[in-house]
């Protein structure tokens, strides 16, 4: 399939747009620096250079799925949390819709089902991921919106725990997120799914079937 990556040179994007390239995807990588350009060949990935809080619409032309990992990141402000995280993922659910892609991933978080349950510094964040969600759930895509315990560094096992009952809390490593995202692209029982990701004992690709 191709791919559009948003968040490319990120953490877990990074990991994610390896993956893809590896299993043979053809990986558009959405930067916002030239100089990510090298190290987003070198992973597999044609870049595409684009600013979530500027113009992308054009960035998901002619691709076949879309897979938001970008985010403001834990420095930024109530302000990023709004442009970023939540429009930017609103702005790729238009440019779909707008180029005919069907195939849309999220890379969400635990806690959305409830912004104001969590810990009050973190519901802006809470609160703008919930609105882009709500956004992709109401479009006409096929959609899965995945949402991470905490993000860990750690190696991936392949073993992950899915849970659709939401509220639960947990860590998960960032290569297996990118896994799960990997294998849950051309999955079609995860689309119009939403799921808490977590550290566990079940193989991802036995895990995903399940849901
Ligand atoms: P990360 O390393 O901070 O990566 C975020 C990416 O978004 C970066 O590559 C960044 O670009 C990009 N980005 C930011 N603003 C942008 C803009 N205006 N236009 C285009 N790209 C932009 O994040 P991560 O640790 O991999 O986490 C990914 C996401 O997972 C988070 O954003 C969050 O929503 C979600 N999540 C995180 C946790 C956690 O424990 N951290 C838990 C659950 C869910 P640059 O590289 O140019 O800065």
């Amino acid at each position: 399939m191709k791919v559009l990556v948003a968040g490319a040179n990120g953490k877990t994007g990074r990991q994610i747009v390896r993956l893809l390239a590896e299993r043979g995807h053809e990986v558009r990588s959405m930067v916002r620096d030239e100089a990510q350009v090298p190290g987003q060949r070198d992973l597999g990935a044609e870049p595409v250079l684009a600013d979530l809080e500027g113009e992308v619409r054009h960035t998901a032309e002619g691709c076949d799925a879309v897979i938001f990992a970008a985010g403001g990141g834990p420095g930024s402000g109530a302000a990023k949390k709004e442009t970023v995280d939540r429009g930017g993922a609103e702005k790729l659910v238009e440019a779909a819709e707008a180029h005919g892609v069907r195939r849309y991933l999220m890379l969400s978080s635990q806690g959305v089902q409830a912004p104001e349950e969590g810990p009050e510094k973190m519901q802006p964040y809470l609160s703008a991921k919930a609105r882009a969600d709500e956004r992709l759930l109401q479009s006409s895509l096929d959609y899965t919106i995945i949402r991470p315990g905490s993000l860990t560094n750690d190696p991936g096992t392949g073993h992950v725990t899915v849970n659709t009952e939401l509220g639960e809390r947990g860590e998960v490593s960032r290569e297996d997120v990118a896994l799960t995202f990997a294998v849950a692209l051309d999955l079609p029982n995860t689309y119009h799914k939403t799921f808490e990701l977590f550290s566990g004992e079940t193989p991802v690709e036995r895990a995903l079937a399940s849901i």
